[in-house]
């Protein structure tokens, strides 16, 4: 049975509280709209439940977790002791005979910013317009010029550390001072002058300094657990303080969205969502609806809002909801370790738990067909004396020698992380499963995706490339992965709800505004065209900032009533 809690109507309801509807939230709630954010878990206590400072040997489970409850994890790496009941344990889609596919997903607010690896690049020119230059898809609707001075707002906000490089791909931005390469990484850096590729310093937001009232990283090197100082950028330490400050937001947690509710003309009119403690459906009612809940949560919300009006799917009528679904091909290029390094002292290179320095894209610059594929990847770089010594495998013996030895290797180890982007093709979508539903009655997502040539060849590529710069920094290649990650697993899966002019063949237009219902907006990396060699969740922010001054400019033409 339906409960209507209460016939408030609010100016924007806003689902998901991750990059993207942290970013609109601010901003509606800062222009003085009225906001009802919906979030699918619960709210993190900033100063209780991330405890990333602590040592394993400080928590009962060793920092692994309660075995019982490890028994029910979906097996993210990350749903450990150190952050509990933020990772959803059921799994909520199923996959198509033939595909393989691992969805990580946060429920708790701020969702994956809490623990995100903070790698934070802007889209090129090169990347919008790719299609143009090489003549596969469709380009996007906007060009990095329009979208420029967002970037530049969303990188004085957060707070990105790097250097200025300028390298066609990768714009350059605003930067706080970028952290300092550490020994490996001045030796692979020759290397790579040696075989000719890019070997720099990523843009990352982590702060080097204070910045808007946040302190500078103390580099304690175990952010994958969220900083407990708010030392980088998440939504529930940078944005939603400021929405709440205004007093205009409502956050209503362990509220799971099922689908868009539509008036007699098929307009929004507010969203039905399953309270998770008592699993009763309840009704929010809005002028317009903000959809943040991530790429693939929120296709899945839109294909279940079928109604009389929309029976395919909320804003569906292109047919294109849930097409062209993209990821990053993840996967450990190479290993191996820097025999000068043996024997040095250890250093504390663990320095954020996640890579400092990148390759970024080198292939097709000059001429979109140099290689035998289309577009570009980039590789991450990481290695030194890591908390955790991963090489032990590779050493023989027991006893005494062995930890003699273990020691000597510490600062030596090196290893290379592709991100591959996959070409949109037809055959990579989502839809609903006909047979499948969660324990809380919403039906299931289902995913068709398989690697194509285009990623796979960039895959061989990479695997070259980085044993060739180890080799050439004088280093010793050990392994590479067998194959690529499972899809899924760089968590940036985008592009099932695409932007573009036509709306045949897109579902929302260039500001987010789904084409068919003009209150409608997508705020997340959905909206995205294509992948690139970049991570996605800058440009969410960047794009969704957009979006939600376009919902505002909206608002002070009364288009939505007042
Ligand atoms: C370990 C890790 C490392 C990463 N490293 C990087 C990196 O270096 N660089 C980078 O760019 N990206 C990285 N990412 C990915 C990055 O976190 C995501 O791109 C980004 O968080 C996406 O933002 P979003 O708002 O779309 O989704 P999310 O951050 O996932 O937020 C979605 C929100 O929606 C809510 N939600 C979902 N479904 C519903 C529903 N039905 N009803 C109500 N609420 C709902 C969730 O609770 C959550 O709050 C990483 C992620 C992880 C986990
Ligand atoms: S390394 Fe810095 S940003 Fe990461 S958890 Fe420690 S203090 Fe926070």
């Amino acid at each position: 049975m339906v409960n209507r809690m209460s016939k408030q109507i609010y100016d924007v309801i806003v689902i998901g509280t991750g990059a993207g509807g942290g970013m609109a939230i601010k901003t509606l709630c800062e222009a003085g709209l009225k906001v009802c954010a919906l979030n699918s878990g619960r709210a993190i206590d900033l100063e209780k439940d991330l405890r990333n400072h602590r040592m394993p040997w400080d928590l009962k489970y060793r920092g692994f977790g309660d075995p019982k409850l490890k028994l029910q994890s979906a097996g993210f790496v990350g749903d450990t002791e150190y952050v509990e009941d933020v990772w959803e344990r059921e799994l909520t889609y199923t996959t198509a005979p033939g595909t393989k596919w691992s969805w990580p997903r946060c429920s708790a607010v701020g969702g994956r910013t809490n623990f995100w690896g903070r790698s934070a690049e802007r889209f090129g020119e090169i990347d919008f317009r790719a299609a143009s230059l090489d003549q596969h898809d469709v380009d996007w609707p906007v060009r990095h010029e329009e979208i420029a001075p967002y970037y530049t707002r969303v990188e004085k906000m957060i707070g990105v550390a790097s250097t200025i490089q300028n390298r066609p791909s990768n714009p350059d931005g605003v930067y706080l001072p970028a952290m300092n390469f550490r020994c490996f990484d001045r030796i692979l850096e020759a290397g790579a002058k040696k075989i000719g590729v890019p070997y720099l310093p990523d843009r990352i937001a982590q702060l080097t300094v204070d910045h808007e009232g946040h302190p500078a990283c103390h580099f304690c090197g175990d952010c994958t657990s969220g900083c407990e100082v708010g030392a980088f950028f998440s939504t529930p330490w940078f944005l939603l303080p400021k929405a709440q400050a205004t007093g205009n937001l409502e956050l209503r947690t362990n509220a799971i969205a099922k689908n868009i509710l539509v008036d007699q003309r098929g307009q929004a009119s507010g969203v039905a969502y399953i309270d998770r403690q008592n699993k009763q459906e309840r009704e929010v009612f809005g002028r317009t609806v903000v959809i943040a809940a991530s790429c693939l949560a929120t296709t899945q919300i839109m294909l279940n809002s079928t109604s009389r009006h929309w029976p395919t799917g909320i804003a569906n009528s292109s047919g294109q909801l849930g097409r062209n679904l993209c990821d990053h091909l993840y996967g450990t290029s190479a290993s191996g370790y820097l025999p000068q390094l043996l024997g040095q002292p250890s250093f504390p290179d663990n320095v954020s738990d996640s890579s400092i320095a990148w390759m970024p894209r080198w292939q097709n610059l000059l001429n979109p067909h140099e290689e035998t594929f289309v577009r570009g990847y980039s590789i991450y770089v990481d290695g030194g004396c890591w908390e955790f010594p991963d090489y032990y495998e590779q050493i023989e013996g027991f006893g005494s020698a062995f930890k003699r030895q273990m020691k000597r290797r510490y600062p030596t180890p090196v290893v290379f992380t592709s991100q591959i982007p996959s070409l949109p093709t037809k055959s990579n979508f989502v839809d609903i499963d006909p047979e499948a539903k969660s324990s809380n009655g919403i039906p299931k997502l289902r995913i068709h995706f398989k690697w194509g040539e285009n990623e796979l060849q960039m895959w061989e590529h990479a695997k070259k490339t980085s044993a060739d710069l180890l080799r050439a920094a004088g280093g010793v290649v050990e392994d590479s992965s067998e194959g690529p990650e499972t899809p899924g697993y760089s968590q940036h899966e985008i592009g099932t709800c695409r932007m573009g002019n036509d709306p045949k063949e897109f579902v929302t237009n260039r500001f987010g505004q789904t084409h068919d219902i003009k209150n409608v907006f997508i705020c997340d990396g959905s909206v995205f065209v294509n992948g690139t060699d970049k991570a996605p969740t800058l440009s969410i922010l960047a794009f969704s900032l957009r979006t939600s001054e376009f919902i505002v400019e909206q608002f002070r033409h009364r288009v939505f009533g007042s």
